[in-house]
């Protein structure tokens, strides 16, 4: 599936102009630096599909990709910066979570969360709406090779303990470096079952 060609479809501000398609839709979220971009590249073994480090704070838009019609990525826009106004984040929010309520061919959502920090602040309200949209979720740990093995292992223990809490939460917890390719491979894995399932 991986070894098809990703490209870029459009990206989306408003519900009305979310695209079409009926491919199993999988979506990635987390806070702005967190590593998705990097992920993302390195699922479809691209190196600039999605933008690394893209400036936090730039226009609101959940970026779609295709890969052959079979599987569609939506990527939304990284979280966490307080430089947006209240007004606006509490409009974007409503949008995600339009989406997520009402996108069938969305399968799962993916909330990456930094190796070196585990679940902040910023991540639980995405969490608690994930729940509450009923959409089916599960944590990608990044930036594996940043952290110490037994600083790792506290993170993933203190993460699956608040997944526990959470009811559309997956209890596995994916660990991933997009640097050195490390759980790329189960990834992938994970979202061509979700394709064929
Ligand atoms: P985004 O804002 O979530 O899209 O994050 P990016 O993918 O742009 O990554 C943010 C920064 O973290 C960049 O400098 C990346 O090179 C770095 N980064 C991302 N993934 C990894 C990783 O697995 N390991 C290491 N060491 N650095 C990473």
């Amino acid at each position: 599936l991986f070894a098809q060609h990703a490209d870029f479809m459009l990206g989306v501000a408003q519900l009305a102009q979310l695209p079409s398609t009926h491919a199993v839709e999988i979506c990635f979220a987390g806070r702005s630096n967190v590593g998705k971009s990097s992920l993302i590249n390195a699922l479809c073994g691209r190196r600039d599909l999605a933008r690394t480090s893209s400036t936090p704070g730039r226009t609101q838009q959940l970026n779609f990709f295709n890969i052959k019609d079979r599987l569609v990525f939506c990527d939304q826009p990284g979280y966490g910066y307080a430089k947006a106004p209240v007004g606006e984040v509490k409009k974007w929010q409503e949008v995600v979570f339009s989406y997520l309520r009402g996108r069938p061919q969305l399968r799962r959502a993916f909330i990456l969360i930094d190796g070196r920090h585990g679940i902040k602040n910023t991540d639980r309200p995405v969490m608690e709406m994930m729940d509450t949209a009923a959409m089916s979720y599960q944590v990608i740990v990044t930036k594996a090779d940043k952290v110490k093995k037994s600083e790792l292992e506290k993170h993933l223990s203190d993460i699956a303990k608040e997944l526990a809490k959470h009811p559309a939460a997956h209890p596995d917890i994916l660990v991933t470096s997009s640097e050195k390719g490390t759980g790329i491979a189960e990834v992938r894995a994970t979202i061509g079952r979700l394709v064929s399932q």
